[in-house]
């Protein structure tokens, strides 16, 4: 394994780390991937706490899924990382939370409306709604193909939300971006409630 594959595998760990601590995902939830070289992609496996991922851990695949190197199971969410990467030369890094804010967003049906706020538009630009998908199944790709071409976050419906970027820590960073909007758009909403009230 040369250094740059390393830095990339350290680079997951510290993503799943934040991910965790930020309350984006909890237990076994999320993954993080990104591209380690033209064919192959660096993914972190299914069923293990994020916060507590070890480097060796990480999967490493061909970008047909198949397993290359690891001891475990790449991400069963595979397939979505898989289709981004398809489609998307320019993105070399994906991450998948369940966000709990934006997730109560897409359970009541209320869009998550980022031109209000303007640096989130400029990070996030229109995140769109993709319909509900069971997760780890062919769904789901399927689900967020129409809007992957345009966007660089998608609300996953009843599931939490997908971000890319050129690197890790621009595909954190939006996710991170994306929770702190919805939490904004809340408390306004709330606050818009009790000033009605007060009439
Ligand atoms: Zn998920």
């Amino acid at each position: 394994m040369d250094s740059q594959e390393m830095n990339l595998r350290l680079a997951i760990v510290k993503t799943c780390r934040k991910l965790e601590s930020s309350g984006l995902i909890v237990a076994s939830d999320g993954n993080v991937s990104c591209r380690v070289g033209p064919d192959s992609i660096l993914i972190t496996p299914g069923g293990v706490p994020k916060g507590e991922l070890a480097a060796g851990e990480i999967a490493k695949t061909g970008m047909d899924g198949s397993l290359l190197e690891g001891p475990l199971k790449p991400s069963s969410e595979i397939r979505m990382h898989l289709l981004v990467y398809r489609m998307r030369p320019d993105v070399s890094a994906i991450v998948h939370a369940h966000p709990p804010i934006v997730t109560a967003f897409t359970l009541a049906g209320v869009p998550l409306d980022t031109k209000v706020l303007p640096e989130a538009w400029l990070m996030l630009g229109e995140v769109p709604l993709a319909p509900y998908a069971t997760p780890a199944t062919e769904e789901v790709p399927r689900s967020i193909e129409p809007h992957v071409a345009e966007s660089r976050a998608i609300l996953l419906e009843r599931h939490g939300a997908v971000t890319f970027g050129q690197d890790l820590a621009q595909a954190w960073m939006r996710m991170e971006k994306l929770e702190h909007c919805a939490k904004i758009l809340f408390h306004a909403s709330l606050l818009t409630t009790a000033a009605a009230c007060r009439r």
